[in-house]
C-alpha cells in the first residue's frame, strides 16, 4: 500500500512541476555545495561581457574557488570583475585568491562590509578564538575556521573598488546590467542582478534553498527585496543556493518565506512553524537535508523572527 501511495505522489509531482530551467546561454552556474557539519558555499554565476568574465560570488572552500579559476582558464577569457550579492562568507571567501588571479577584476559590492567588519564579523572572529582556544573546534572544521579568519585578517579583499549605493543600470565588463540594491535584507544591503534582455535576476541569498540563511537579516526588509524581484520580468532566476528557477518556483519560494515570517510572528509552536516550511518549501530541499533544515529553520524563528527588540536592532532599521 506504502509502494502504491509513494508512485501516485511521484507521478502527481511529475505533472505538476514543470522541467528544471535550464540557463541562458552567456550565463554559467557553478553551484555551492552544501554539506551537513560544514559551511556551505553560495552558487557562483560567470556572465559574458565583452571585455571579459564577470564572476558574481567566489565561495568559501578552495574546492569551489578550484572550479571558478577552471572554468575561467577553461574559457580562456579574464575575470574583468567581481560582483558580491553580499558579504557573507560562504559568497566571499574567494575573493583574495581570485582577485591576486585577476589583479585587474574590479569588486562591486554594497558598503554594507563596513558595518559586518565591526559587528557580525567581529563577534565572530570572537568567538572563534575562544572557541578554538578552548579546544572546541573538532579537527575536521579546522580548516575552514582558519580560513574563514584569513579572509576576516584581509578586509580590503572584501571591500568593494565600485561601491554599489543605488539602484540602476550599470555598464560591467562593457555589459549593460541592472544592479538592485536591497536595503535591510539578508545583510543590511544586499545586491542582486537583473538583465532585461535574457530575462534573468541573480537574486543571491534573497533567494535560497533549502532555507532562508537569516544569519544577519531584517525578516521584513527581505519580504520587501521579494515583492520587488516579483515586479520584475523574468522567465529565470539564479539563487544564492541551488538549482535555478523558474517565475512559479520563485513565487512558491516567496509564498513559503512569506508564511515562515507570519508563523514567527504568530503565537503558534516553534514545531508548526518548522513544519510549515518543511510543508510549503518541500521541492526546494534535497533528499537527507530535512534535519539540517529543521535545525536551522528552527534557530532562525528564535533568534530573528522572535528575538528581542535590542537583537532585532543589529540587523533593522531604527524603527
Ligand atoms: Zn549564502
Amino acid at each position: 500500500m506504502r509502494l502504491v501511495v509513494a508512485i501516485l505522489a511521484a507521478i502527481g509531482s511529475a505533472t505538476a512541476v514543470s522541467a528544471q530551467p535550464t540557463v541562458p546561454a552567456g550565463y554559467h552556474l557553478i553551484e555551492g555545495a552544501l554539506e551537513p557539519g560544514r559551511g556551505p558555499d553560495g552558487n557562483s554565476v560567470f556572465i559574458e561581457a565583452p571585455d571579459g568574465l564577470i564572476l558574481v560570488d567566489t565561495g568559501r572552500h578552495p574546492a569551489h574557488r578550484d572550479r571558478l579559476l577552471a572554468y575561467a582558464r577553461a574559457r580562456g577569457r579574464p575575470i574583468v570583475a567581481i560582483v558580491n550579492t553580499h558579504w557573507h562568507l560562504d559568497h566571499t571567501t574567494g575573493n583574495g585568491e581570485l582577485r591576486a588571479a585577476y589583479p585587474r577584476a574590479e569588486l562591486y559590492a554594497s558598503n554594507a562590509i563596513e558595518g559586518a567588519l565591526t559587528g557580525f564579523l567581529a563577534r565572530s572572529r570572537a568567538s572563534i578564538e575562544q572557541a578554538l582556544a578552548a579546544g572546541r573546534i573538532p579537527q575536521a572544521n579546522r580548516a575552514e575556521v582558519l580560513r574563514a579568519l584569513d579572509a576576516m585578517d584581509h578586509p580590503d579583499m572584501l571591500r568593494p573598488t565600485r561601491p554599489v549605493t543605488r539602484s540602476g543600470p550599470l555598464n560591467i565588463g562593457g555589459r549593460r546590467l541592472r544592479v538592485n540594491l536591497a536595503p535591510y535584507a539578508a545583510t543590511q544591503a544586499d545586491v542582486w542582478l537583473s538583465d532585461p534582455a535574457a530575462r534573468l535576476v541573480v537574486a543571491g541569498d534573497l533567494v535560497v534553498a533549502p532555507v532562508p540563511f537569516m544569519d544577519t537579516a531584517c525578516p521584513e526588509g527581505w519580504r520587501r527585496a521579494l515583492d520587488e524581484i516579483a515586479a520584475t520580468p523574468f522567465t529565470i532566476l539564479l539563487p544564492g543556493h541551488g538549482a535555478p528557477m523558474d517565475r512559479p518556483r520563485f513565487l512558491a519560494w516567496r509564498r513559503a518565506y512569506g508564511n515562515l515570517l507570519d508563523c514567527g510572528a504568530s503565537d503558534r509552536a516553534k514545531a508548526e512553524c518548522v513544519a510549515g516550511w518543511r510543508r510549503d518549501a518541500a521541492q526546494f530541499i534535497p533528499a537527507g537535508r530535512e534535519a539540517m533544515v529543521d535545525e536551522l529553520a528552527g534557530y532562525y524563528i528564535d533568534s530573528r523572527l522572535r528575538s528581542s527588540p535590542e537583537e532585532r536592532r543589529l540587523y533593522c532599521p531604527p524603527a
